[in-house]
């Protein structure tokens, strides 16, 4: 009798799985197994420049090699389809819809340029993933925010409580916190070539496919703090948070508890490079056709 437990594989089809994703999704292979869970794959092929489908079956079947089996997918279908992120457009723009009604979203005209010239932030290497410049919040204010009535066009971003702490007990790497304002800006939910943006995607995704246990790697921990701020906003959150309001907005006091989450260390090199960074031979793919069995690339990519 499988248990509650729901986790998630969600790769991008934009090039070949490598090493440096295999602890992770073997540690989120292990981890549903261990709850008697049910995992699913979800295909994340939203941006249409960068996604190719021999690349989403080569991950399947190098996931599958690795000795990972997934019950809900694109492959297997599921009662929480579709898999693919490319054929949810209809979920995005009901999320958009909700979260623009309610004044969370703000249309941003800034050019790449001029956001270029206003980042003062380092880059951090740990966050090259997810991250982007805090936004200096140019567009917020601005008087013609009604008359974009729908997201192609404009970049649209969140406006995040400013100051507002967002903590979050990681199963793994234990108490996070962030402020935001400062420790992100307000962030892209939609692109201006009609894309939904990732922080958007993963959020109605793991909503709405039930999902109650993340498990990915360190990366991503910002990109955690910034997606509770969505769920809340659109009423998937923790009934704990819906005392969270800002301004005259408030965040909805409904709907199911927010996931909870294990981040996995990222996993580096001799030199310290993380190995999802070295572009050489390091696909499962490549490692694989070398001869190699999927205990020795467990075993490469740090496991157990
Ligand atoms: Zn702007």
């Amino acid at each position: 009798m499988p248990s509650n437990y729901r986790g998630r594989l969600a790769p991008s089809p934009t090039g070949l799985l490598h090493i440096g994703h295999a602890r992770t999704f073997w540690i989120a292979a292990q981890r549903a197994s261990e709850n008697r869970g049910t995992l699913i794959l979800r295909n994340e092929d939203l941006d249409p420049q960068r996604s190719r489908a021999e690349f989403a079956r080569a991950m399947i079947e190098d996931l599958r090699w690795l000795g990972i089996r997934w019950s809900e997918g694109p492959d297997l279908g599921g009662p929480y389809g579709a898999y693919s992120q490319s054929e949810r457009r209809a979920h995005y723009l009901e999320a958009w819809r909700r979260l623009r009604a309610s004044g969370f979203l703000y249309p941003c005209t800034c050019s790449r340029k001029d956001l270029a010239l206003a980042a003062s932030a380092p880059n951090d290497a740990d966050n090259d993933n997810d991250d982007e410049p805090l936004y200096p919040g140019t567009c917020r204010e601005r008087q013609d925010a009604a008359e974009f009535t729908e997201p192609v066009g404009v970049n649209w971003r969140f406006r995040v409580p400013e100051g507002k702490v967002v903590e979050f007990a990681d199963l793994n790497l234990g108490r996070q916190r962030y402020v935001a304002g400062s420790d992100f800006g307000d962030f892209l939910v939609w692109r201006r070539d009609d894309v939904p943006a990732y922080q958007l995607a993963v959020v109605v995704d793991d909503a709405a496919m039930r999902i109650t246990e993340i498990v990915r790697g360190a990366d991503l921990l910002k990109s955690t703090a910034r997606q509770l701020l969505l769920m809340r906003a659109l009423g998937y959150a923790d009934p704990r948070y819906a005392d969270l309001r800002y301004g005259d907005l408030r965040y909805a006091q409904l709907g199911h508890a927010a996931p909870d989450y294990f981040h996995c260390e990222l996993v580096r090199d001799a030199a310290g490079t993380r190995l999802a960074k070295r572009h050489d031979a390091l696909s499962i793919r490549h490692l694989r056709e070398s001869g190699l069995t999927a205990e020795k690339v467990l075993e490469m990519a740090g496991w157990p």
